[in-house]
């Protein structure tokens, strides 16, 4: 009997950008008597059925985007006499489903750090629960990655988790809701050894997989300070203190070593924590700015995010930092107008971005939008092929149309040719090579320009476009740039590298507040 986890995806791509970083969680949350898990990850390359024997146990994760190929990987499986358990973002939304499409044997709803190994426990005696309940694990009960079933030579850049949750309460963004909005932050000990260990095996360029680098703001502090919550100012300045104690450490890791992060815009309001992100090498990061407007920030329930000549100042302060932003900015708001686009695009260039991505509002579940734009279908939403459109991710993806949120001005191909239009002007090559200055060396500017080029093909060409010839076109583009890229990103292992050790005195002033 062996165990195998799969990470579903209708496109591979070869070579893929950042680890899918569940697969070897859970091959670290899977007890020592099952042996050493299967990891199938497949951006990377189509599963190959015939691996899995009857009788094997397989762990299939999905989030929305893959829940389609992952329950038809479910029933070939499940075919061949495996047993099959579903788990991620989707299934804990949706647990039915996975029994029912899906064929699964049992679902893990939440975290799988603890469920996936007490469910594959009680399979083992025969007496595996039809649901468990993972819940959201403590930080302290995280699972550190097994890295050592990794092909380094098929990613560019690993990924290491340092909280999970988001204080905020986005209308498009599920992750509040899924993950809770108590940040659940590591100790800076786990990350850092999971670090060295990815350097050791010549990773050198690592995400921080979080949801909210900077879950605890210094408006935060002071609305704490003013209503006299002595507990929580506590609380917010030692999770606080912890960040900047975890900068430290990463700032003594060696020379080269590149992070790239999550984070709010509120960041840019804080010159010490930017500092501080200097001095670790965060040198990336991604910033959602969603809207250019205030109004389009109030229909998502971001008002804390700033619109304007103020946004183009805060974007450049992370520049000042040595922080590059990738910005995140939404179309199809119901305050958008024609001309937003192409002022979003002017915002975005003006404001010394290095990359942008330009989504359009979709309603993912799990979200306030969602909820919103089931409720406006009523009891009998449209249906394609038996399939109401509140289902969408159980259509073909041949059948499937794209899901953006109805806007009560243009209609979605008319928004959807012009973030076509946004995207191919900010990545023109003249564009992408002005940008790409802000890079030191002739290698680095390279790599930027690749990576890029890549972003375009794999999210722009991928996501939106309708017309499948040129989705086909963008992935074969893609798996070449990936391919020439990763090599950029390469970096001899250390395999001697020792953890450095954590300091005895905590050199992080817990009341550091106001600079
Ligand atoms: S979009 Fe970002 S800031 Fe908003 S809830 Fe989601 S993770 Fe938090």
């Amino acid at each position: 009997m062996r165990v195998h986890l799969i990470n579903p995806s209708d496109a591979a791509f070869g070579t893929a950008v950042i680890t899918p970083r569940w697969l070897f969680v859970l091959a670290a949350a899977t007890p020592q008597e099952f042996g050493n898990p299967i990891l199938c990850d497949e951006t990377l390359e189509a599963l190959d059925v015939g691996e899995v024997a009857a009788g094997d146990i397989v762990g299939i994760g999905i989030h929305t985007g893959n829940a389609f190929r992952g329950y038809a990987i479910g029933n070939l499986l499940k075919k061949r006499g495996a047993f099959v358990v579903f788990g991620g973002i989707h299934t804990t939304l949706y647990p039915e489903e996975a029994f029912e499409r899906g064929a699964a044997d049992c679902v893990i709803r939440g975290d799988g750090d603890i469920a996936w190994g007490q469910a594959l426990r009680d399979h083992a005696r025969g007496a595996a629960q039809r649901v468990y309940e993972g819940g959201r694990v403590d930080a302290s009960e995280m699972k550190i990655a097994r890295w050592d079933l990794l092909d380094s030579s098929k990613y560019m850049w690993a990924s290491v988790q340092t909280v999970r949750g988001c204080p905020k309460h986005c209308s498009f963004c599920s992750v509040w809701r899924t993950d809770g909005q108590r940040p659940r932050q590591r100790a800076s000990d786990p990350v850092i050894e999971e670090i060295v260990e990815l350097r050791r095996r010549g990773f050198r360029f690592i995400a921080l997989a979080d949801d909210n680098f900077y879950p605890v703001s210094l408006t935060d502090i002071r609305l704490a300070e003013r209503q006299n919550n002595q507990a929580k100012v506590a609380t917010l300045k030692a999770l606080r203190a912890e960040r900047f104690e975890l900068m430290e450490r990463l700032a003594e890791l060696p020379r080269g070593m590149v992070f790239f992060t999550q984070i709010t815009m509120e960041a840019a309001e804080d010159p010490e924590f930017l500092e501080a992100m200097r001095k670790a090498r965060i040198m990336g990061a991604l910033v959602g700015i969603e809207a250019v407007t205030a109004e389009g920030l109030k229909a998502v329930f971001k008002d804390f995010n700033l619109s304007g000549e103020k946004l183009v100042e805060r974007l450049r302060r992370f520049q000042e930092h040595g922080v590059h932003v990738l910005g995140s900015f939404i179309f199809g708001l119901p305050t958008d107008r024609p001309d937003t686009f192409e002022a979003t695009h002017e915002l975005a260039q003006r404001s010394g971005i290095a990359f942008a991505q330009f989504v359009m509002l979709t309603p993912f579940c799990g979200t306030v939008d969602f909820e919103r734009w089931e409720k406006s279908l009523g009891d009998h939403p449209p249906e394609v092929d038996g399939i109401p459109i509140t289902r969408y991710w159980l259509i073909p993806a041949e059948k499937r149309p794209k899901m953006f949120m109805p806007h009560p001005m243009m209609s979605s191909d008319e928004m959807r040719a012009r973030t076509q239009g946004v995207w191919d002007r900010f990545y023109s090559f003249s564009a992408i090579w002005k940008r790409s200055a802000c890079t030191p060396t002739l290698r680095a500017r390279l790599a930027f320009v690749f990576i890029s080029k890549l972003y375009r093909q794999m999210y722009a060409s991928t996501g939106i476009a309708t017309d499948s010839a040129r989705r086909e076109r963008a992935v074969l583009w893609a798996r070449r740039i990936a391919k020439l890229t990763r090599q950029l990103f390469q970096a001899r292992p250390m395999p001697d590298l020792q953890v450095p050790r954590a300091r005895t005195s905590n050199s992080s002033d817990p009341l550091r507040v106001l600079g």
